[in-house]
């Protein structure tokens, strides 16, 4: 039986900060909306024109993957159809559309770490259901090369499950998986090709894995490689359910 509703919600709530401190940061670093990176209204942390656009994957969403649902009478997408995942479920935050995009560039190629704060805030307000029932024991963030992280600085995804972790208490299992080899220019490879280009790229630190139920955090889902990839580690290893929340997904192709 499936409960999904309405499609995409468009958000309507302004989200603001709050606190004498907050409001002291507001005024002395103005904040820049993450969506068109315009400065913002004293307090808010978004600008009311990007409220109105961007779209979250509401109720109609794959049941595997969280990709919105383009035919609203099935359970799950096309590209979960002819793919059998490792990972148990995922969701994701926004529609991946062109103001999404561009900010997760800013995000992740253009030193915006602060966006996590928002980020993070969102997804555990909006997926709190979902995060709820899997149940976790940890977070983990997708993890980068050395060599990445030498360069850009930081993790992304690192510092969106630590952005989570605050507004859940789940806490977060940075070192438990690691990434041993770059997987770089994967847009134009087949499943099948990625599959194999992943293949070795994740290495576990430990012999046991303590936590059981684990969700995986990454900034956006495509096909799932990556997060299979990371699954059959951690199932290896002794994880049983590992599950995914990340910041967008695409429309299903
Ligand atoms: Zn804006
Ligand atoms: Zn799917």
């Amino acid at each position: 039986m499936k409960e999904r509703r309405s499609d995409i919600q468009v958000l309507s709530a302004g989200y603001r900060r709050s606190g004498i401190w907050n409001t002291a940061l507001d005024f002395l670093f103005p904040r820049r909306c993450p969506f068109c990176d315009e400065v913002v209204r004293l307090g808010d942390l978004v600008c009311p024109d990007c409220e109105k656009v961007v779209s979250y994957i509401g109720e109609d969403h794959c049941m595997k993957c969280g990709k919105p649902l383009l035919d609203t009478d099935s359970e799950y997408c096309k590209d979960c159809m002819r793919t059998t995942h490792l990972f148990n479920r995922g969701r994701a935050l926004y529609v991946y559309n062109k103001a999404v995009r561009a900010s997760i560039t800013r995000f992740k190629y253009h030193n915006r770490r602060e966006y996590a704060t928002f980020y993070g805030r969102v997804m555990a307000e909006r997926l709190g259901g979902f995060i709820a029932s899997c149940n976790a024991d940890c977070l983990i963030p997708v993890p980068i090369s050395k060599e990445k992280l030498e360069k850009r600085g930081y993790n992304q995804a690192e510092l969106l499950a630590k952005s989570i972790s605050d507004h859940t208490g789940i806490p977060i299992d940075g070192g438990l998986i690691t990434r041993v080899r770059d997987t770089s220019a994967m847009k134009e490879l087949t499943r099948t090709e990625r599959m194999k280009n992943l293949k070795g790229a994740f290495k576990i630190t430990s012999h046991v894995v303590k936590c059981k139920n684990v969700i995986i955090i990454d900034d956006i889902y495509t096909t799932g490689s990556t997060i299979d990839a990371m699954t059959e580690v951690l199932k290896k290893a002794g994880a049983e359910n590992v599950y995914f929340v990340t910041l967008a997904a695409g429309v299903p192709v």
